[in-house]
């Protein structure tokens, strides 16, 4: 209920700018922004690969309806991946389709993001598309089968929540194109789609986890990244992945920035490939909104640096 009310918020343009001009908001924000701008990221990277994680960054923005602003977040994309591979970090970017330019033209979209992992190629630097709801899913695997055909530093994210999700993942895999990482998904799906029960979600995520971790998989060259703070999933997969002598480095687990700080230090010191998922940029709102529908303890902490307390 109250999950599916933030997310339903988390499109609304009037609660967005009085979110943003609101400075507790701002200050709750913080915790899981690196900053508005492409600097505050930067610093951001270099402490995380001191700590021995890596990252992939994301310049904030969503359902962008002008080419303009499509235009403008690829090129600051093209300009943080030049100065990511400046500076030697340990970084890669993570992208929205919808920040593209997918609603306004497909193939505009399509260039634009083609542009984006070309240069990322040159830089050897790796480009993650996210999934966004699941209206979006067909046209972003059918636009990351497109890139595979020409780049290998391109992969996708699937959600163990939806219905269909083990046939994607099959596909990928049958087609040696899996470079993928599962998450439980963060949307508001109807349950003629989408699991809704927390338990079946994290047996689904785990069963994914295994098919990308078999033999079968590895040989297709499957790449995993495990997107998850939840213990009981990742030390499933640790463990699977132990059990099996499956090279620790060969697969990563993904945290959001500024969730669960101490078990991203508790896995690094076990030797556990991790990697930090940093958002920056002005148009935080939407980003920030979900991340409260996860979790009522952020909802609360908001309410109470919102009355100063
Ligand atoms: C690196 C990364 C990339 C992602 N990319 C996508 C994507 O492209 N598309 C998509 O739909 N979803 C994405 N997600 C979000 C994902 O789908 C889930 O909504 C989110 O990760 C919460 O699920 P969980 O597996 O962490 O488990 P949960 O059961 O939600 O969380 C487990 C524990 O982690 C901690 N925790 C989790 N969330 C929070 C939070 N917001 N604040 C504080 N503590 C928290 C709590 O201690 C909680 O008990 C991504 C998640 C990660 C980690």
């Amino acid at each position: 209920m109250l999950r599916h009310a933030l997310i339903t918020l988390s499109h609304s343009n009037k609660m967005q700018r009085l979110t943003r001009d609101f400075p507790p908001a701002r200050r709750v924000a913080r915790r899981f922004v690196a900053g508005e701008k492409r600097e505050d990221a930067l610093t951001v990277i270099k402490q995380l690969n001191d700590m021995g994680a890596f990252v992939t960054l994301d310049y904030l923005g969503e359902h962008v309806s002008d080419k303009r602003l499509a235009r403008a977040s690829a090129e600051e994309y093209k300009t943080v991946l030049s100065e990511i591979a400046e500076n030697s970090l340990k970084s890669g970017v993570s992208l929205k389709l919808s920040a593209m330019g997918l609603h306004i033209d497909i193939e505009f979209c399509y260039e634009t993001v083609r542009e984006i992992v070309a240069l990322a190629s040159e830089k050897k630097r790796f480009v993650r598309i996210d999934m966004e709801e699941s209206a979006l899913v067909n046209i972003t695997l059918a636009l990351y089968r497109r890139l595979r055909k020409d780049f290998d530093n391109v992969g996708v994210v699937l959600q163990a929540y939806l219905h269909r999700t083990r046939d994607d993942l099959q596909g990928l895999i049958d087609d040696g194109i899996a470079d993928v990482r599962l998450v439980k998904g963060a949307y508001d799906e109807p349950p003629e789609i989408a699991w809704q029960d927390r338990e079946k979600i994290q047996k689904e995520i785990i069963a994914l986890a295994e098919m990308m971790l078999s033999p079968e998989a590895r040989d297709r060259g499957a790449r995993m990244a495990l997107g998850s703070h939840d213990d009981v999933v990742y030390n499933e997969v640790i463990r699977f992945a132990s059990e099996n002598d499956i090279d620790p480095q060969s697969w990563e687990i993904q945290f959001l920035y500024g969730i669960r700080r101490d078990e991203l230090k508790r896995l690094l010191s076990q030797g556990v490939r991790m990697r930090v998922y940093v958002p920056y940029g002005e148009s935080w709102y939407p980003y920030f909104m979900r991340r409260l529908a996860e979790r009522p303890a952020n909802l609360m902490f908001f309410l109470r640096a919102a009355a100063g307390k």
